[in-house]
Parts: C-alpha cells; structure tokens; sequence
C-alpha cells in the first residue's frame, strides 16, 4: 500500500530514547496542590486521605508497569524507579513519561471517592507533571531516595512546627514563619514538646518519613486495588508501633527524641514561603498491600516479614502468600535499606537484549 503524501511529517518526530543500561527515575509532581489542596480543605500539616490517595494512584502505576522496582511518595509528588534494563517503550522518554502521568492522574481521580467520601469528583481536575532522570550507578539511586526522604523530613517538621504555631498557637502565618525563621531542627522539636506537648518521633511515620512502594509478598486475599485503610498502623494485629499516632495529649519525660530521624539539618530563613506551604498534602501511607496476580506460593516465612531495618517483625499467620506492591514507611536514607527490604532493588540484572524496531 502506498503512503499518503502526508506521511512524510513523521520525519519530524525525534529520537527520544533514553540512553541503555542506566536507571530511569519518573518523578511526578502536583501543578498548583497549596491551591489544590485549600480548594479541597485538606488538613493540615498533613491530610491523610490525600496521602492514602497518592498511595493508591501509585500502587495502579506498578501495577500496571512491571519494571518499576520501587516507588516513593511524599506530600504531592511520586518516584518511580525503573530497571536498568527495562526496554518499555524502546525506552522512548515521552512515552515512558506520559504513560506514568497519565495512569498516576487518571487514577488519582478515579479513586478520589473512596478517600474523600463526601465528594464524588474532586472540584476540579487535578494536574501532574513529570520527568525523567538518569542514573548511571547504585550510588546515586541510594542519594537520590536519600535527598528526597530527607525533604520529606524537612518539610514535615517545618509544617508541623508551623501549624502548630498557627492553629494552636493562635499565631498569624506570618507571625509563625518569624517565629520558626533560623531554628533548626533541635530548635524545633523542642519547641512542638514542650509548647504543644508533641512528641514528633511519635507522630505517624506516614507523615515523618513518606511512603516507600516496594514488590513484596501479600496476603493471598489482598484485593488488587484494595482501599487503603486509615493508617493502617492503628489496626489490629499491626506491629507499627512507632507509627501510631500518640493518643496522648501530653508528652513523656524523656524530651523530644530525634535519634531516629535522619541526620538532616536546615535552618528556615525567614523569607522562605514556599517551605511553608509546601506538603499540606504529604504523602501517604501504609503496609498495605496488593496484588498483581502473580504467582501464589506458599511462603515458610508466615507470620512475619523482613522489613527495612532488617528486623523481623511478627505477622499474622497468612496461609497463602502472593507478589504485589506493598507499602512501608521506613527508612530508606542509609544501607540498611538498601541490604535489607530493598536489596532486590540494585541486585544485578540478567543483561537482556533489547528489541529494535524495525
Ligand atoms: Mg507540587
């Protein structure tokens, strides 16, 4: 069949196609979220419904994409780490990229309800944008988590201190990024325990340290798209200690802990708005779990898993264990990590040859 004499304008198309055998990181980030999330009063600092709703949208996109190897989310933004060797696409940037915006979006608002119940729809569409980057070695994938897990903290203990200051407090924003302008991190903590009786080490890991989306084993009834529960540390047969909210108003004698938090130090400059606001939605939470139909296999480990820190940590017995994404809050700036639940991540790969088109 002969082309059309338009066919020609596709010589106009350019070559997208990432370079081979290095990491492709997608980071995607919420257009406009200080507006999106006053519009649809999130709460502050943290709302935990946009949070489980960014955790969602992200477990469909690995899902739906097998060589995402982990995926990691923080107020209004998502990583997604692809294997060296992926050859999705061709590895053609555009399509990589826009088919992760374009599934996180569509998810996001297709799941929108079962987070904000009282609302069908959101007001009106949310957007996101997105890029790729990459990464040659192992040493910048660890940095690269590492620098966005610590903006996490960073910006979680900011919005924490800030509105606390403002909503408890009864200071004006302004007067509130004054008060917090040159503290530092000690600086801070301090201030939530003893003016606000918070102990920040004990405030949900969700909020503290963002959500980590790792392929792992899942119980066998796990629905695929399973609704994530409101931190889920707080149900029963949770080992999540450390992540439960602290019921209690006022904070114990040991003072404002901060031995595990990682070693990240910023002071606020008084003129740094966008800080401020910056993670009124944070990003969300949970083990929880899922499945993409992969094998069932019986797993002699029942009954407790290896997490991050290399800890067992004691499980309900599950009779029939399958791979699916599962959803951690833990640490992933330092090598524990990175030898314990995400070895898998930087395990060296098969090479694979990849397909050219014709
Ligand atoms: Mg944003």
């Amino acid at each position: 069949m002969a082309n059309s004499k338009y066919e020609y304008v596709r010589e106009f198309e350019t070559d997208d196609k990432l370079l081979r055998n290095v990491y492709i990181l997608v980071r995607i980030d919420g257009k406009g979220f200080h507006k999106f999330s006053a519009a649809h009063e999130f709460t502050k600092p943290n709302d935990i419904r946009a949070l489980n709703l960014m955790n969602h949208a992200a477990r469909s996109v690995m899902h739906e994409l097998d060589d995402i190897l982990i995926a990691f989310g923080e107020s209004d933004e998502f990583s997604f780490l692809f294997r060296k060797s992926t050859d999705l696409y061709q590895r053609r940037e555009a399509k990589i990229v826009s088919t992760v915006v374009s599934l996180f979006t569509s998810a996001y608002v297709y799941y929108w309800s079962d987070y904000f119940q009282d609302s069908k729809r959101p007001l009106y569409p949310p957007v996101f944008d997105g890029r790729a980057v990459l990464y040659p070695s192992e040493v910048e994938v660890k940095d690269y988590f590492a620098w966005r897990q610590a903006d996490t903290h960073i910006n979680n203990l900011f919005n924490t201190s800030f509105w606390a200051l403002v909503e408890k407090g009864g200071l004006t924003p302004k007067a509130a990024e004054v008060r917090l302008s040159g503290t530092d991190s000690k600086d801070k903590n301090e201030m939530l325990f003893t003016e606000f009786n918070t102990n920040y080490s004990k405030l949900p890991a969700i909020f503290r340290k963002g959500s980590v989306l790792l392929r792992g084993s899942i119980p066998k009834d796990m629905a695929k798209d399973a609704i994530i529960p409101t931190l889920p540390e707080t149900l029963p047969g949770s080992t999540y200690a450390d992540a439960a909210p602290s019921t209690e108003p006022s904070a114990q004698s040991d003072g404002p802990a901060t031995a595990t938090e990682p070693e990240v130090t910023q002071r606020d400059s008084g003129g740094d708005n966008k800080r401020q606001y910056r993670g009124d939605d944070d990003d969300n939470d949970d083990d929880e779990l899922d499945s993409d139909g992969a094998e069932a296999k019986e797993d002699d480990n029942k009954g407790s898993r290896k997490l991050g820190d290399g800890v067992d940590e004691k499980r309900p017995a599950l009779k029939r264990i399958k791979k699916g994404v599962v959803i951690e809050h833990i640490d992933i700036i330092g090598e524990k990590f990175w030898t314990g639940a995400g070895a898998y991540i930087l395990a060296p790969e098969k090479k694979k040859k990849l397909k050219t088109k014709k």
